[in-house]
């Protein structure tokens, strides 16, 4: 981006002190570039304490509330609030260089559905996605402002955890085509219903143009009945020939044999939307497929990885609920492998209902016929092992605490022979990637 700051006054009606022009926008000072306009955001750790960081990294200009008092030989946008400045800077950016946008949002898969979408974009559009996961009011924002010029399709990822905020962050994207990959249980603390969280998923569709397409899965009534004034169409329908391989998954849809590099029938859920939002674009199948085959994955969501002594880690170690976890274990099972392995740690964030869910998944581990399980986390080891103990001794059952992860590297490292295969999911907060990394490296 290249804006003077006369411009970026204008369009947030705000007073300005000096001049200059910004090249990049930054809200963490510590990774502030030269030409940067800082962005002072106050939350728990109010940022206009790293002005003058931010001016020593190279930043040519502050945006500030006019709560603070800021040094007049400092050049400064003056605004009311900096975050809905950032967001408003972020909305004039997404109409200059009004791109066609693709929003994703979901309880599972957005992030997939971002990569595989933006993939087969790429084949045919100069593609711009978010970066990483970056997707609340902060990060759709900045991922606006990081757009390219030159950028024709913009593929931006949409968190949700509180009603609301789909109908603030759709109005700024605008998007042509919205995609909603799924209705889990994620947030369902808060929540309570799964009908609550279609609900609020379902206000992408406040800031989807009037002619855009709103895509959803065919096999969710929360959604498929839904009342929606923008055209609506279903995927996930129409497909065969399904094979899990020990490369990934196979599968033919309108005549056309896919390969994707990820296993699980999720998985191909998210493909299926991504070849949807392709044909929208009016992108050839066979681009679709080429696109598929070797999508850029971010890390750790059902990423397969080798260690040395020739065992597949299957790492999907970046967040977890039961839908995910069942998902991921009917996955496991179609897989050809000698032995099979599963490291299952807690699933965070499930309130109330937290001990029954776990328990709860105590028959479909069993039922996925591992080889051996390692259970991480006081959730597990109190409310499955006593079911999984009906099946496994402790020879094949492995129960740690999650300040035990040493421990469950030492044992994992002897594991298995070559070819044999280990799933290991949990949320985030078990820190699972830490073990990954030991056994990988
Ligand atoms: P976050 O809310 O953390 O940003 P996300 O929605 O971006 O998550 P991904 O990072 O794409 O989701 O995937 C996280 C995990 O969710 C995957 O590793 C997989 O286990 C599971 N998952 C992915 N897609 C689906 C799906 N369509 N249905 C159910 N589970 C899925
Ligand atoms: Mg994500």
């Amino acid at each position: 981006m290249n804006y003077s700051m006369t411009t970026i006054g204008d369009v947030l009606h705000a007073s300005i002190q000096g001049n200059g022009r910004v090249t990049g926008v930054a809200f963490d000072s510590r990774l502030v570039k030269p030409g940067d306009l800082f962005v002072a955001l106050v939350s728990d750790n109010d940022g206009h304490q790293y002005i003058q960081s931010a001016l020593n990294s190279g930043a040519v200009a502050v945006l500030v509330d006019d709560q603070h008092d800021i040094s007049s030989d400092i050049p400064a946008i003056i605004v009311k609030d900096t975050l809905k400045a950032l967001q408003q800077l972020g909305q004039y950016r997404r109409q200059e260089i009004n791109p066609k946008v693709i929003a994703i949002t979901g309880s599972n898969g957005k992030t997939t559905t971002k990569d595989m979408t933006a993939a087969v974009a790429a084949t045919n559009f100069k593609t711009f996605k978010t970066p990483e996961n970056f997707n609340n009011e902060i990060g759709v924002p900045m991922t606006l402002l990081e757009m390219p010029e030159d950028t024709e399709v913009l593929v931006v990822e949409l968190g949700m955890d509180r009603p609301g905020q789909l109908t603030e962050l759709s109005h700024l994207v605008s998007p042509d085509i919205a995609i909603i990959t799924m209705i889990g249980e994620a947030h369902i603390e808060f929540f309570k219903t799964r009908a609550n969280i279609a609900k609020a998923k379902l206000e992408i569709t406040q800031g989807l143009k009037p002619e855009g397409t709103l895509l959803i899965p065919f096999d969710e009534p929360l959604l498929t009945q839904a009342a929606v004034t923008q055209k609506t169409i279903t995927f996930g329908q129409g497909v065969s020939a399904v094979h899990t391989t020990a490369h990934g998954t196979t599968f033919v849809y309108q005549q056309t044999l896919f390969a994707i590099s990820v296993i699980g029938g999720y998985n191909i859920m998210n493909a299926l939307a991504a070849i949807s939002a392709g044909i929208l674009l009016h992108i050839d199948l066979k681009n679709a497929v080429t696109a598929l085959q070797n999508f850029d994955l971010t890390k750790n969501r059902t990423e397969r990885l080798a260690t040395a002594r020739g065992i597949t880690l299957i790492s999907d170690v970046y967040n977890s609920n039961p839908t995910a976890v069942a998902a991921v274990l009917s996955a496991l099972k179609a897989i050809p492998a000698p032995h099979k392995y599963l490291v299952l740690g807690d699933m965070l964030e499930l309130g109330e209902q937290a001990d029954d869910l776990h328990a709860g998944l105590g028959q479909t581990v069993l039922d996925a016929n591992v080889d051996g399980v390692y259970l991480v986390g006081p959730l597990l080891n109190q409310n499955m092992a006593p079911i999984l103990q009906a099946r496994f001794d402790s020879a094949h059952l492995h129960q740690y605490e999650t300040d035990q992860l040493a421990e469950l590297i030492e044992d994992l490292k002897t594991l298995g022979e070559k070819g044999d295969v280990i799933l290991l999911k949990a949320s985030h907060g078990i820190h699972l990637e830490n073990v990954v990394n030991a056994l990988v490296k």
